[in-house]
């Protein structure tokens, strides 16, 4: 009688959020054989990784390795009594949607596969909002206007305020300063990595989990230049509101209130906690 053999696999989650500068995060891969129906003990099985896309990102992933794919802790695995066998998925940095191939050693075709997707759940800032304006197009990157919903609420809460304080200066105040904040760098569309420079790689170490924001104002000197009358008008609104916020609590901003020479950077806390 000849011996049919099947293989499935499954993840576990099948969605995991991408691997960071410090948290690694993992997937259990975990992989069924049978042989004739039962379970096919001591059985060796091949693993495979593919990045199948990288959500975010437009640019080829030529290069980009495990950044791109992940990690498996071993190549291989051998089944058990019940025909299973596991073994660890490291997510990769990038989003991505990876598929996982689990094929029958010795048994060319037999295989089953699976698929992981490797993402932040985000929302997005509006393009433009009370106060602020968010210049959002970055090149082989579609959009960075996604955030976390505790990010996208502070911003939009700062912007009015800062709406607010511009309202309330004398007209001869106003002048010399910028009407509006400029938004740039939250994140990519499914989080992750978000390599400015298309590298698949820094800088922008942060900016994975929707949950920072660079903060500048509107206008440009004949330079290209922030202009610095504008920078101190935004030095002044930015420790009159972001230090509002922080006594009250209203938002979670950790101690990221970064001064970054041209910009602030904020970052709100994890909902639910961490750093
Ligand atoms: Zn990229």
């Amino acid at each position: 009688m000849p011996e049919t053999y099947a293989v499935s696999v499954s993840v576990v989650p099948a969605e995991v959020l991408p691997s960071g500068t410090k948290a690694v995060q993992t997937a259990s891969v975990r992989v069924h054989v049978t042989r004739n129906g039962e379970p096919a003990l001591a059985t060796g099985v091949q693993l495979g990784l593919e990045a199948v896309s990288n959500p975010g990102h437009a640019h080829a992933a030529a290069g980009g390795g495990a950044v791109c794919a992940g990690y498996l802790a071993l190549p291989v695995c051998v089944t058990d009594n019940g025909g299973n066998c596991e073994v660890t998925y490291q997510a990769a940095q990038a989003a991505a949607t990876v598929k996982i191939t689990a094929e029958l050693a010795g048994h060319a075709g037999v295989k089953g596969e699976a698929t992981v997707q490797v993402k932040v759940n985000l929302g997005s800032f509006a393009s433009s909002g009370n106060g602020y304006v968010f210049e959002g197009q970055v090149a082989n990157h579609g959009g960075n206007t996604y955030g976390a919903g505790n990010l996208v609420s502070a911003g939009a809460a700062i912007a009015q305020r800062y709406a607010d304080y511009v309202a309330d200066l004398s007209p001869e105040q106003q002048a010399g300063v910028a009407t509006r904040l400029r938004f740039t760098d939250a994140s990519l569309e499914w989080g992750g990595l978000y390599d400015i420079y298309s590298t698949w790689g820094p800088p922008h170490s942060y900016h994975r989990y929707g949950r920072d924001l660079d903060i500048a104002v509107v206008g440009r000197d004949s330079a290209g230049n922030l202009a610095g009358v504008r920078i101190e008008s935004l030095r002044i609104a930015m420790r009159e509101v972001l230090h509002a916020e922080v006594q009250s609590s209203v938002f979670p901003l950790s101690g990221g209130i970064l001064n970054e020479g041209d910009h602030y950077h904020i970052r709100v806390l994890e909902v639910g906690g961490g750093e």
